[in-house]
């Protein structure tokens, strides 16, 4: 447990539930729970699992109100809290969620603009009116979300979409907001030699390693256009040798992550160790 009160919480701490609701003295559900022993308003943007569309814009978020179904009340619970804050004393606390029963703390924050509406789908799938709360953290930056949580929230939610009728589908497409949400990410960068990589290119000369089709284009300086991969991945402990790399198409290259099936990888070891 990283800490036990909320002045030694630091952004990118990450709480079980239980540890939230012993630091605050909230509720153990909901995305908006008030705690009055701490007199805090302890409010969760769940990238997983939410209904809302909550987006950042540099440090502010567009946090959705309370109410699942029908047109959100600003007067409604916990609402009303936010929406008098900071003047009724109340401190607001965000959190995160990218894993299921993670929460991973953000700062605290405060209303940056008056609330506003839009038009966002309910939990039935009917359009309603929500209330958007611009929040700006306090003090703290927006801590990083690794590229690979980022890329996991959205496949999950990819595989939500994939299940919603068309008709849902097509209200949830037409009402996402144009301008989407942005935030830093943190990825984790590899190096490699250039050496091995061009290596690979010279012994593919101008056809894919895998298909064994011809480059699909050339590039401005007429060279066959073909992509370096690690056979067993740098991220999964592969090693950056002549061995382990091969040049590709970007289809195959694509399949490779998409698929990396072991009959390929076993045809490209052996190519790549000239067997
Ligand atoms: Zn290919
Ligand atoms: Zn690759």
């Amino acid at each position: 447990m990283p800490t036990d009160s909320i002045e030694a919480l630091s952004p990118g701490d990450v709480l079980s539930n239980d540890q939230l609701c012993e630091i605050f003295g909230c509720s153990p559900q909901g995305g908006m729970r008030r705690a009055k022993k701490t007199n805090t308003l302890v409010i969760v943007t769940n990238h997983i699992e939410s209904i809302y569309e909550d987006r950042w814009e540099g440090n502010v978020i567009h946090y959705t109100g309370m109410g699942q179904t029908g047109d959100m009340d600003l007067t409604f619970a916990q609402n009303n809290t936010l929406n008098e804050s900071p003047g009724n004393g109340v401190a607001v606390h965000l959190f995160e969620v990218f894993k299921r029963k993670e929460y991973t703390y953000v700062g605290e924050v405060v209303r940056a603009a008056p609330p506003y509406q839009a038009i966002q789908p309910g939990a039935d799938g009917n359009d309603r009116k929500v209330w958007l709360f611009p929040l700006q953290l306090r003090s703290s930056r927006l801590p990083a979300m690794s590229q690979e949580a980022a890329k996991e929230a959205f496949e999950k939610k990819e595989k939500q979409a994939a299940k919603l009728p068309d008709e849902e589908l097509r209200q949830r497409a037409r009402n996402a907001p144009a301008k989407t949400g942005s935030r830093p990410t943190v990825t984790t960068q590899y190096g490699r030699s250039p050496y091995v990589a061009e290596y690979a290119k010279r012994r593919a000369n101008g056809t894919c390693e895998l298909c064994q089709e011809l480059a699909p284009f050339q590039t401005k300086k007429g060279e066959p256009y073909l992509e370096c991969h690690h056979i067993e991945w740098l991220a999964a402990g592969g090693e950056d040798t002549i061995e382990n790399t091969v040049a590709l198409c970007p289809n195959c290259h694509r399949k490779m992550h998409t698929l990396n099936l072991p009959s390929d990888k076993k045809h490209l070891a052996q190519i790549s160790k000239g067997l």
